[in-house]
């Protein structure tokens, strides 16, 4: 197989891992070492309390290719694959999360994938070795919405394990829970992309992190994807078309109401429901607009000022440069 590629970084976010790192750089190393290509392992610990950096202390200490990032807090897990990328040289970028839940022996027939010529490899936990109800389903439903509303049609979104090219990774801000619409990214700034079945094991050690909270959060990155994607060079189609429409209701209600005064002599006044549910229409597409706004004007604070959505505080075998 022609190598389109020579060198991998691969990027592993670690919150509480303690448990699993040791393994988990074991099982690395070995398809590493087989797999002969340039390498370098980044662990970014995500304010860990647990004895999680002293161990990845010891693992750079053993090999100058793993490298740590320490961040003063936990600014979760999308602030720490950012952080990865941002200190990452590889030709191609690996991401697996920590827990031994995805199997690195499953990187070569991923990058030989990449090597066909894919810009984007992306995972797919086919056999999901998590709980069904609190994570498959709603993991599933999340999948299928974002599949149809990015248009980018994937079975997978939420699996950790993918591989990149750099160039398409590179120049990308990540914010909430958005590493997971990567892949819709990439792919709209012009990347191919193919989705592979990958091993998946059920956590041994230590908790999963996340509950039913996050597929909210994927939920409300999902109309900000959107929202960016389509209109963030035009915002005035989408709030004046809502609003266009809001409008016509609420003068052709009026209208409707008068006509019924007039002819019928029924009151306008006296009926509640009607006065609710307008307020909720208008109170609920309120707040909506209001998120909006709110992320595009996080994004101006963070990009005009080149400010970081995370915090190090202290780099293991990296030159700050
Ligand atoms: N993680 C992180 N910061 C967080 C939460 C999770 O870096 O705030 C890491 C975690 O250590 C693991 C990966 O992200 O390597 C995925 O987390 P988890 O296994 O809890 O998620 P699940 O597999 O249950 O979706
Ligand atoms: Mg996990």
């Amino acid at each position: 197989m022609k190598k389109t590629i020579s060198s991998l970084s691969i990027i592993i976010p670690v919150y509480n891992e303690e448990d699993n790192l040791l393994l988990l750089h074991e099982n690395l190393m070995a398809v590493l070492i087989s797999l002969n290509y340039e390498y370098e392992i980044i662990y970014v610990d995500d304010g860990s309390n647990d004895n999680s950096f002293s161990i990845l202390g010891q693992i750079a200490q053993q090999n100058v290719k793993a490298k740590v990032i320490k961040f003063t807090r936990n600014h979760g897990q999308t602030s720490a694959i950012a952080a990865g990328i941002n200190y990452s040289v590889g030709d191609a970028v690996i991401f697996m999360d920590a827990d031994l839940q995805n199997d690195p022996t499953d990187i070569p027939m991923l990058l030989a994938k990449l090597n066909e010529g894919y810009d984007v490899v992306s995972g797919w936990r086919k056999d999901r070795q998590d709980t069904w109800l609190t994570r498959i389903l709603p993991s599933k439903m999340a999948n299928w919405l974002i599949s149809n509303i990015t248009k980018v049609h994937l079975h997978d979104y939420g699996c950790t394990l993918k591989v990149y090219r750099n160039k398409v990774l590179k120049g990308y801000k990540l914010y909430g829970e958005m590493h997971r619409f990567l892949p819709a990214y990439a792919v709209n700034v012009g990347a191919s992309i193919v989705e592979v079945p990958v091993k998946h094991h059920p956590r041994k050690f230590g908790k999963s992190k996340y509950g039913l909270g996050r597929t909210v959060k994927v939920l409300l990155d999902l109309f900000t994807v959107k929202f960016l994607n389509s209109y963030s060079q035009n915002p005035i189609y989408v709030f004046g078309s809502v609003g266009i429409i809001l409008m016509l209701g609420g003068i052709l209600l009026i209208l409707a109401l008068l006509v019924e005064k007039i002819l019928y002599g029924h009151s306008l006044t006296g009926n509640p429901l009607l006065l609710m549910s307008v307020m909720l229409t208008i109170l609920g597409v309120q707040s909506i607009f209001l998120g909006l706004i709110g992320e595009l004007l996080v994004r101006t604070y963070h990009e005009s000022q080149d400010k970081l959505t995370y915090h190090i505080n202290q780099l293991l075998n990296i030159n700050e440069d």
